[in-house]
């Protein structure tokens, strides 16, 4: 069919430029070793903190819930695909995360676009940091409000930003707590200091840190003992819980603010009861089973150091996210292509997900990694990285 040769003509600049994907085909379950092309290789790719997608509690969960329930809801929230489990999912959370209620969304991704689209007006600003993930960008896309983008973690920025949008009627400050392609953290004890100081909101994103930091991984704002002092705090139910979905927790007027005017929770319809009960049990494991994050952080010490002492650039990363940073987009592309050869697993990154000379292999370790897995694929680091000429 002809009509889309604009499109064309991009994805053969990106084939030229060694940057055009295929997906790749995971043939296993997700864990520490998957099969990928009939061979098991390990796996540093996914975000599966914990090794949750798998964990018997969760699955007995899901199983019961199908059995229960069947496999779908028929409805939206607000009609009639409100079960009692997606309440209690929400009350179980927002007990997790010590704030007054919580809001589930179909996706980490549509609770960000949820909540930054509707909560402000054309009378208030939206203060984000530049490399917030897309899903952020995206809400503020949608939001009636001004904006004001501040350098990456720049407290000097974001305090000229504060100043200089004094005239608004609110201001929200919003920040990843980890971000995403580097795994550094934001310097959140200043973001809310600052904040408070010139009475602005705070939003953070937990993606990547719900699971991870913080006292039974209940994010960064515990992590820095910020309980109460963040208006907003956003999750996923995706990464390190290991299943499915996206919530907000915060107080009970922006819950049923949401329930009336978040727009991806209005129009779509809402969880199955088998991602629902999963979710539930998720949160059980992480209160009764702790040592999971421990033995990821065991694991995260274990692998950056050994990627650190072969000489590699992992940037700023303060979390289990973490970069292999190269510079050329092919090369990233080389260096994962060559590393999956070598049977391990590393998904290669390049602009427009990260700035143009800073591609990278991106690498996170899980709980279920074993000792062995991780000194084979530093083997095969050492191995392609000199290949390549990267160490
Ligand atoms: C992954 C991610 C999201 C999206 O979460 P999903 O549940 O996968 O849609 C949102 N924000 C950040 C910072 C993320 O890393």
């Amino acid at each position: 069919m002809s009509g889309f040769a604009h499109l064309e003509a991009e994805l053969n600049q990106l084939r030229e430029k060694g940057t055009f994907r295929q997906l790749l085909e995971v043939e296993s379950e997700q864990g520490a070793r998957v099969k990928i092309n009939g061979r098991e290789v390990i796996q540093l790719s996914s975000n599966n903190y914990l090794g949750l997608t798998t964990h018997p509690r969760l699955k007995e969960a899901a199983e019961q819930a199908v059995k229960r329930f069947g496999v779908g809801t028929g409805s939206v929230r607000t009609i009639v695909g409100t079960f009692t489990m997606h309440e209690e999912l929400e009350r179980r959370l927002a007990d997790f995360k010590h704030t007054e209620a919580a809001l589930v969304f179909q996706s980490g991704f549509t609770a960000n676009v949820g909540v930054l689209s509707s909560i402000l007006g054309d009378q208030d600003v939206v203060i984000s940091d530049e490399l917030n993930h897309a899903s952020i960008i995206d809400g503020i896309r949608l939001t009636k409000a001004a904006r004001r983008i501040y350098k990456h973690c720049d407290m000097d920025d974001l305090e000229k930003a504060l100043q200089e949008t004094q005239t608004y009627r609110t201001r929200l400050v919003v920040t990843d707590g980890v971000f995403s392609m580097d795994g550094d953290v934001a310097p959140l004890p200043d973001v809310v200091a600052l904040a408070e100081r010139y009475n602005a909101l705070v939003m953070v994103d937990d993606a990547h840190a719900s699971g991870v930091f913080g006292r039974n991984g209940r994010g960064t704002v515990d992590h820095f003992d910020l309980n109460g002092r963040v208006h907003i705090q956003v999750g996923t139910l995706s990464k390190a819980i290991g299943v499915l979905g996206g919530y907000v927790a915060s107080t009970q007027t922006v819950r049923d603010y949401l329930i009336h005017r978040g727009r991806p929770f209005l129009f779509s319809t809402s969880h199955p009861p088998a991602v629902t009960a999963a979710c539930i049990a998720a949160i059980d494991v992480l209160l009764e089973e702790p040592e999971l994050i421990d033995k990821l952080w065991e694991n995260t010490r274990f692998f950056k150091e050994g990627l650190h002492q072969l000489g590699f650039n992992t940037g700023r990363s303060e979390s289990p996210v973490t970069p292999v940073i190269v510079g050329e987009g092919s090369l990233a592309m080389k260096l994962s292509d060559r590393l999956l050869e070598e049977g391990v697993m590393g998904q290669g990154i390049a602009f427009p997900t990260v700035p143009e000379n800073a591609a990278r292999v991106r690498t996170i370790v899980t709980a279920q990694h074993t000792r062995e897995d991780l000194e084979t694929a530093l083997a095969a680091f050492e191995k392609v990285g000199k290949e390549l000429q990267i160490i």
